[in-house]
């Protein structure tokens, strides 16, 4: 009877006074109908009282599958996020009027006055740089030009590398190819190299695209993400899969050249101080991704004022840079020219997070978190990387500030710095508030740290949430879902996780390393990966404007269901101390 009750019966709540007149008469009675429902009704009572404390476990077992909803409050959020977005405003500001955004960077620190000038405008609270670090030098681009002046004249599509300088006015010189694969390789070009435009790799192989570059997950794509098919190779809770994103030891690329993994500085280093000794007086790779037009690439030298700085450097599209291998292989010598300014910034090393916050009501010491990284690669402008996590970020804040409705708990936005040369400004966040990963000795703001929700993958919409293996987080994202799959967030990943053994990838990895809900979302990759992600093809027109207003929209939801709901969320398991 108990499963009859389920399923026909309104879902009833524990605590709901109305419970025992939620029984629904059958359509279509009569009077004596009417008698015969009375005894039944009675009998329904009797039967229930017979079976409460069973009925009163399921319930709370039920309860425990999930929340029930503000659904006036949901409007709300949603009329506001959908009707009076702001979120392509956000972001014509982050990426078109300051991008790119390269950490500490001129652009990044006047961006951040402009994000905390809006936080103000909108109301928010304590709204202030936060340092961490010394991170290093800023970097960022003032000018490049490049092309073939013979055999014949071409621009060359491209952009200098990050932390390379400047060639000091226009340089025009002979090409040469010289693929370094290793550091084996100087010896055979030691003392060939002075004066010359060095093309450092070798020629990239280009395939036909036969596929669309855009993408969207089909739902059966999605259906397919939330299965664990080997639990022995359990998804990481997010983050680096152990000894994953290492290169291999001394193996030059141009991804090897371009990775933020330690090693990836140190091949950087050697490189550099080559390169620089034999007087090269320009350096050129094919990126390590990307064509027609789109160049993917990133680092060339280092943030750190101590390692060694190398020549000019810059990545030009792979068509172009094998046109100069053919002719050179054809025993033509084309001649090259240059003109790059770059600009260091070397007044501040110290690396910075910007955040702001809704305080909360009655339970104002707990908070809830969201935000994405704000710093850039320098290709684009920064739009899909992560122009748009931070944006979408703002304007969920926005959103909740505009509606004025109480919150028990603070909801603080952080948008990070650091984190394309390895998550240092959320890593530096959550150790100093929260606990340092060695010791895990937790400060008082541990407990009080509900949960923190990420956007970094790109432009396209949520479809999915990230439950960190916690069964009760999912039922619970489960309920907050429900209401809203219209707009195409339908299920919970990760419903069987492991821990994350290290930081990486994203910030959510930083709050999750450390035994904190740090919570990620699965999006529409659409041409993130294709396109936009650390190239100079990452820009504005590349965001679809629906996709991100359905994530801010999420955000703002999500967010303040964290905010309002009686309890904190449940948390992943918090990880053992490393420190020995
Ligand atoms: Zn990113």
């Amino acid at each position: 009877m108990v499963l009859i009750l389920k399923r026909n019966l309104p879902a009833i709540h524990l605590g709901d006074p109305d419970a025992a007149n939620k029984i629904p008469s059958p359509p279509g009675t009569s009077i004596e109908s009417e008698t015969l429902v009375n005894m039944l009704r009675f009998r329904l009572t009797a039967a229930v009282l017979a079976v409460a404390p069973f009925f009163v476990q399921t319930v709370a077992a039920h309860a425990q599958d999930g929340d029930k909803v503000d659904l006036a409050a949901l409007t709300q959020i949603k009329n506001e996020a959908l009707q009076h977005s702001q979120v392509m405003e956000n972001l014509f500001y982050i990426s078109e009027v300051y991008g790119p955004r390269v950490n500490n960077s001129r652009n990044h620190r006047a961006a951040a006055e402009w994000a905390m000038q809006q936080m103000k405008t909108w109301g928010l609270q304590n709204v202030h740089l936060e340092k961490w670090g010394p991170f290093g030098d800023g970097w960022q681009i003032k000018k490049y030009y490049g092309a073939l002046e013979s055999p014949a004249y071409a621009a060359l599509i491209g952009f200098p590398l990050a932390w390379t300088p400047g060639t000091n006015g226009p340089v025009t010189a002979e090409a040469v190819l010289a693929p370094l694969h290793s550091e084996a390789d100087f010896a055979q070009y030691k003392g060939k190299l002075k004066g010359k435009i060095v093309l450092i790799f070798d020629p990239r192989e280009l395939s036909l695209h036969t596929e669309a570059d855009a993408h969207r997950l089909t739902d059966e794509e999605v259906e397919a993400r939330t299965k664990t098919p080997d639990p022995s190779h359990l998804g990481f809770g997010g983050g680096g899969r152990p000894g994953a994103a290492a290169p291999r030891p001394g193996e030059y690329t141009p991804m090897t050249l371009s990775t933020a993994a330690p090693t990836g500085r140190v091949l950087r280093n050697q490189v550099n101080a080559f390169l620089k000794d034999e007087g090269v007086a320009v350096a050129l790779t094919p990126g390590y991704n990307g064509d027609g037009g789109t160049i993917f690439a990133s680092y060339g030298g280092s943030q750190d004022p101590k390692d060694p700085v190398g020549p000019p450097m810059a990545a030009i599209t792979p068509e172009q840079y094998n046109r100069i291998c053919r002719l050179l292989q054809h025993g033509i010598t084309p001649r090259l020219t240059f003109d790059i300014d770059t600009e260091y910034q070397k007044d501040d090393l110290m690396g910075f997070n910007v955040v702001g916050e809704i305080p909360g009501t009655t339970k104002a010491d707990e908070v809830v978190m969201l935000g994405g990284h704000f710093d850039s690669w320098q290709g684009g402008t920064g739009a899909t990387d992560n122009g748009t996590g931070s944006a979408v970020a703002m304007e969920a804040v926005r959103v909740l500030a505009s509606l004025h409705k109480p919150m028990a708990r603070t909801v603080r936005v952080a948008l990070w710095g650091g984190e394309e040369e390895g998550l240092y400004g959320s890593l530096a966040y959550v150790q100093q508030h929260f606990a340092p990963r060695d010791t895990m000795k937790k400060t008082p703001e541990y407990d009080k740290l509900d949960v923190y929700f990420n956007d970094d993958s790109g432009s396209g919409k949520f479809r999915a949430v990230s439950a960190l293996g916690n069964s009760e987080l999912a039922a619970i994202f489960q309920s907050w879902i429900a209401p809203i799959k219209d707009l195409g967030l339908e299920t919970v990943v990760g419903l069987t996780a492991g821990p994350t053994a290290q930081p990486g990838g994203t910030d959510s990895t930083s709050f999750s390393w450390i035994g904190l809900d740090g919570i990620g979302f699965m999006q529409d990759p659409l041409e993130y990966g294709s396109r936009t992600h650390h190239s100079n093809m990452d820009l504005f027109d590349r965001v679809q404007k629906g996709d991100v207003m359905q994530g801010a929209f999420v955000e703002a939801w999500f967010a303040y269901n964290a905010a309002t709901r009686a309890d904190q969320l449940p948390r992943i398991e918090t990880p053992a101390p490393t420190a020995k």
